[in-house]
């Protein structure tokens, strides 16, 4: 066999997870990924990729098997509409992947293991006014996440510290601020905001109807890093000796009313927001990449006009080829 460096990709059929392995191949590893379901939208370039429910104990043996690393990507989750409405299925489903996986790498020997957190771990009373004050690594305590889906990652946060402390097993824990970009989920209930108002954009092209739907007053803010920033920086931290958790993102906050604005600027088309009833999550999220730049001597570039005109390209793709032919007929 040769050297090459074997690593596991679990959640390799999703998002962030495909352009994980796509990345890693472009460096020479060998990459087995793993999923419930395979990528939805490109052909995986895995060299092995195996569909398995890791929230079983034999399966994740049998995934973390004969590799040197870990990227635990795979979880049950979507945008804030399904999170606010899912909290027992995702801390249940989630708990049992994170457990399983984490645990039968161990027992596989990996070496190193990197887990993908997020930054709904953070306290809610720290994100109640949109004009918010960037969110630190140590902000997380004392906790008190918004939804089930942050306590649980907050839990799967600790195990991965036990793990080193008790069985010195190299654990790294990255915490996502609301990655973006082509290949993503645009539709169904699980897709995030810069998707939704994509398509939602891309739609009104289509029907001609400038009106798009905003929940809540749209002042709520967030910043949004792009996909191609996300894996180098997952990257980065895999080759780090650094153990404890660390924020991923942009540090430039915007409200979704200007996501809206900057879509619409990237369609070519003028829009009128229609605010209405649901699920907003906190009112103001940022990231604080001081500790980023420190430990990884680098953050994300990507600039978000750049990002977002690449990712509305492709979803108005999708867009036209799944509707435009339908509602052209009936315009
Ligand atoms: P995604 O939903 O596109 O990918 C997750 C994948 O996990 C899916 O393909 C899903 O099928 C798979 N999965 C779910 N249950 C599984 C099971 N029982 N067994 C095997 N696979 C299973 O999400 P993503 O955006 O690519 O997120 C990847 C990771 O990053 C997740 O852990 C997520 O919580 C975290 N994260 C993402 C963001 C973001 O903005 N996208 C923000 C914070 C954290």
């Amino acid at each position: 066999m040769s050297d090459q460096k074997r690593v596991l990709v679990t959640g390799a059929g999703g998002f962030i997870g495909h352009h994980l392995v796509t990345y890693l191949k472009g460096k020479g590893y060998w990459v087995r990924g793993v999923d419930v379901k395979s990528p939805e939208f490109e052909a995986t370039k895995a060299d092995e990729f195996e569909l398995l429910d890791l929230r079983r104990w034999d399966n994740c043996l049998q995934a973390t098997r004969g590799v040197d690393q870990v990227y635990a990507l795979a979880a049950d989750m979507g945008g804030m509409g399904f999170i606010s409405a899912h909290h027992a299925q995702i801390l249940h489903n989630n708990a049992l992947i994170n457990l399983h996986t984490l645990e039968a790498a161990r027992l596989n020997a990996v070496s190193r293991y990197l887990y993908t957190s997020s930054a709904c771990i953070y306290p809610e009373h720290l994100q109640e006014e949109a004009n918010v004050v960037p969110l630190k690594e140590e902000d997380a305590y004392p906790a008190a996440p918004q939804d089930a889906y942050g306590w649980e990652k907050l839990i799967s946060e600790r195990l991965c510290m036990h793990y080193y402390e008790d069985y010195g097993m190299e654990t790294r824990t990255v915490r996502f601020h609301n990655i973006f970009g082509p290949l993503g989920t645009w539709e169904g209930g699980r897709e995030k905001a810069p998707a939704a108002m994509c398509r939602k954009i891309a739609m009104s092209h289509i029907t001609g109807d400038p009106v798009i739907e905003v929940w809540g007053d749209g002042e709520q803010t967030r910043s949004f890093c792009y996909v191609d920033d996300c894996v180098e920086g997952i990257y980065r931290l895999m080759q780090s000796d650094f153990r404890d958790p660390l924020n991923l993102g942009q540090d430039r906050m915007i409200s979704i009313n200007e996501l809206v604005d900057m879509v619409a600027g990237a369609a070519g088309v003028d829009v009128t927001r229609r605010h209405i009833d649901g699920p907003q999550g906190v009112r103001g999220r940022n990231s604080d990449n001081t500790l980023l730049r420190e430990v990884l001597d680098w953050e994300p570039r990507i600039s978000l006009e750049d990002g977002l005109a690449r990712t509305y390209r492709w979803i108005s793709e999708q867009v036209m080829a799944k509707y435009g032919k339908r509602e052209l007929a009936e315009v």
